[in-house]
């Protein structure tokens, strides 16, 4: 069982934050954590795959108008103009800005169509300690109330996730993953990495109260450009994927939808049965 609380930061530095319990993650409310790391999931399920080969590391390069195009079969590249192989289908799952440079020059049917759901960034800030012994009181096992998870009010920060608490991960040294709010982020997120590093540090501290005997030994710090979709508005209509039957080509992602994990199945759902349509 996953408890979460809301978390309200206390304006007096000498004052506590005020933690009050929220909901639990139950089997209504379920939580899947792939274990070892939120990797492995997915690279356990690159490993089954028997008839595909996964290229690493390669940046395929903007797809270009018909000439890389013959009988529905397009030829990529990559960055320094090196062929990737001649495919039946493109199925493009960057996030939508970086979808709009790839398919720009390329006559994608529904080019128009891809700028419209907007993303915001989201600032991960990840703190390590280097015992259980060493964590501030909030985060200790004796606090109360015990929790696994924390929706942050009037701060920066969002989100605070407890690591150590889930499932397959107390081995691990103690630490907590941070995300910040997204339009904080946005607002952000050409800023200086190490300046960002330290407002967020401030606003973790004002909530987790750490002295110097308590201060995480371990800092790092990430952005994620393009992170979360923007619903305007709670009956906005998802765009769902974009086909291009006329080269095959189809733009999805989770963005397509809702930007969650859920959208990003059912974007590769749909992807996959428009695919399959084709065939039948
Ligand atoms: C900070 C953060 C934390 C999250 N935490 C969780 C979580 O705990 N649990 C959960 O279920 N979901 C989580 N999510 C959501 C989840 O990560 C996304 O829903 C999911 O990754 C979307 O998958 P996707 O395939 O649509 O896109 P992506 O995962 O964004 O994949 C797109 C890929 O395309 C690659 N790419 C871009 N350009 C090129 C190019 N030119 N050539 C080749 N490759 C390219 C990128 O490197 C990237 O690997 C989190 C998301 C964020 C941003």
């Amino acid at each position: 069982m996953v408890q979460v609380v809301e978390l309200t930061p206390a304006n007096d530095k000498q004052q506590s934050p005020s933690i009050k319990q929220k909901e639990q993650w139950n089997t209504t409310h379920a939580r899947y954590i792939s274990t070892l790391k939120m990797t492995s999931w997915g690279r356990a399920l690159a490993d089954n795959l028997r008839l595909t080969t996964v290229k690493f590391k390669t940046h395929v390069a903007p797809l270009s108008k018909s000439k890389n195009t013959t009988d529905k079969k397009t030829e990529l590249f990559d960055e320094t103009g090196v062929s990737l192989g001649w495919f039946d289908w493109v199925v493009c799952t960057v996030p939508n800005q970086q979808a709009v440079e790839l398919m720009a020059d390329s006559g994608f049917t529904k080019q128009a169509q891809i700028c419209k759901p907007q993303m915001q960034a989201c600032y991960t800030l990840m703190l390590g300690w280097d015992s259980i012994e060493q964590l501030p009181d909030i985060l200790k096992s004796t606090a109360t109330p015990i929790w696994d998870v924390a929706y942050v009010n009037d701060s920066p920060l969002d989100r605070i996730f407890i690591e150590h608490h889930k499932p397959a991960h107390g081995d691990l040294l103690p630490s907590i993953t941070i995300h910040a709010r997204n339009d904080w982020s946005q607002k952000n997120v050409d800023d200086d990495i190490e300046t960002v590093k330290e407002k967020l540090l401030e606003a973790a501290q004002q909530a987790l109260k750490w002295n110097s005997d308590t201060a995480p030994s371990q800092i790092d710090c990430h952005r994620w450009r393009y992170a979360a979709t923007v619903n305007n508005n709670e009956t906005d209509k998802e765009l769902g994927i974009l086909v291009d039957n006329s080269h095959q080509w189809i733009v999805s992602g989770d963005w397509c939808g809702q930007g969650n994990i859920e959208s990003c199945y059912q974007m590769a759902a749909d992807t996959v049965q428009a695919i399959t349509a084709t065939l039948n």
